[in-house]
């Protein structure tokens, strides 16, 4: 049967291997509605190719554009802006699946909404999760709807739990553990890593993304990150999921029996594989990803985080151990603070101290509504860029 797919950030590092999979099989799946923010140009290519009914951009402008170019190719994709766009294509009754790949909060609302309409979701966009995890499982748990990890080491972690797994407590998972590239500043010292640009920051050994994702993999935010998303996805412990450095990036994660079993998921560093490992699911479909070659790689190494060097990485671990909405303050302050960051407003090493500040001078409070963590979100990142300007160059 057809699935008939939502692509919310179609124009990001993450649609664009999405639409990659997708166009491998035109019998399977179809396009309903692609979105960006602003890049109206690539959008509308994407149109052109995959002929959806509808296109989402940020702002009214931008959609005037995005029509003209369409109908000047011909194209008959409808052009819409705004949240509530993105919230009407990523809910509507003919949408099986939904991909999240918005990058950061912007990506809530509307993935939020496709929970609550009960599609399949396929969630790369962790900040969702990580600002407002609670309220995000208890829509999962009330719609019904099923939901896949996108993210490489939740896709891994999930192949290797049991079918039907909903807790550790009955499945004898003693422990997740989360792979980390360590970026590309491992084996550096804080003092090494304070002049480093964002061009360098952005320069991850193994993967390609989008800037965001790169500047967090580089601070090891994107592991603390990693940590509050497995503990809601897999609904574990914080003390429970351990981080472990392997600079290969060829086994994606591993999960721990207490029979002593580890099962751990390998593959070269290529998104659309669990990309199409999600698409597909319970089936396998061919993802165009190379067939991975051992006796090339040759060796694995393993190697603990080093947490005075990567500060990021214990003050998210902290968070999650807090809870309440210590998650939603620090995932505002790390957005404020990398953009601040890819901006050249403060250093490299000062996103770590941004993030810290704003977590011990903000109140914490349970946020039991959608509003309430909207309002969380919105107090930090307000803290946090006061905060900036303070330290501003
Ligand atoms: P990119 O920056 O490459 O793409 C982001 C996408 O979101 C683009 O389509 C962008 O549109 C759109 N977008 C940005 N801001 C807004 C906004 N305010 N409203 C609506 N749409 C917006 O990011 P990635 O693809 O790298 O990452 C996407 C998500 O997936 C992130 O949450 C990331 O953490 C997660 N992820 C990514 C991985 C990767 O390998 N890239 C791996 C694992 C997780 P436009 O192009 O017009 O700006
Ligand atoms: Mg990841």
């Amino acid at each position: 049967m057809m699935q008939m797919i939502t692509l919310l950030g179609a124009t990001g590092s993450i649609g664009v291997s999405t639409l990659d999979v997708i166009a491998r099989h035109p019998d399977k799946y179809a396009i309903f509605a692609l979105t960006a923010h602003s890049q109206v140009d690539k959008l509308a290519q994407q149109c052109l190719q995959f002929n959806p009914q509808y296109a989402v951009v940020s702002d009214a402008a931008a959609a005037s554009r995005l029509q003209s170019l369409l109908r000047e190719s011909g194209c008959s994709t409808e052009a819409l802006w705004g949240v509530d766009a993105l919230c009407q294509v990523a809910s509507d009754s003919a949408v099986d699946t939904v991909m999240a790949a918005i990058v950061g909060a912007a990506g809530l609302v509307p993935t939020l909404t496709a929970v609550k309409a009960g599609k399949k979701i396929l969630l790369a966009n962790k900040e969702a999760l990580v600002m407002a995890g609670g309220l995000f499982m208890q829509a999962v748990a009330a719609s019904g709807s099923v939901l896949l990890p996108i993210d490489s080491e939740h896709n891994a972690i999930f192949q290797c739990l049991p079918a039907g797994y909903t807790d550790s407590n009955d499945s004898g998972v003693s422990k997740l553990l989360l792979s980390a590239s360590g970026g590309p500043f491992r084996g550096q010292t804080l003092e090494q890593m304070r002049s480093v640009t964002p061009d360098q920051a952005c320069a991850h050994p193994n993967w390609s993304m989008g800037r965001k994702i790169s500047v967090d993999s580089a601070t090891l935010m994107n592991k603390g990150l990693e940590l509050i998303e497995a503990c809601w996805l897999f609904a574990m412990p914080a003390q429970s999921v351990e981080v472990v450095v392997h600079p290969q990036s060829i086994i994606h994660s591993l999960v721990q029996y207490n029979d002593g079993s580890v099962l751990a998921q390998l593959g070269n560093p290529d998104m659309r594989t669990p990309i199409a490992h999600a698409l597909a699911w319970p089936e396998r479909i061919e993802s165009g990803v190379a067939d991975l070659d051992l006796f090339e790689i040759a060796r694995l190494d393993f190697e603990k985080p080093d947490l005075d060097a990567f500060p990021c990485l214990a003050i998210a671990s902290r968070a999650a151990q807090t809870g309440a909405d210590a998650a939603t303050i620090l995932n505002a302050a790390n957005e404020v603070a990398v953009q601040a960051f890819l901006d050249e407003r403060i250093g490299f090493t000062q996103i770590a101290e941004v993030v810290e500040q704003t977590l011990n001078e903000r109140a914490l409070s349970e946020p039991e509504s959608l509003e309430a963590v909207q309002e969380a979100d919105n107090q930090a990142r307000l803290h946090s860029s006061a905060i900036i300007k303070k330290l501003d160059k």
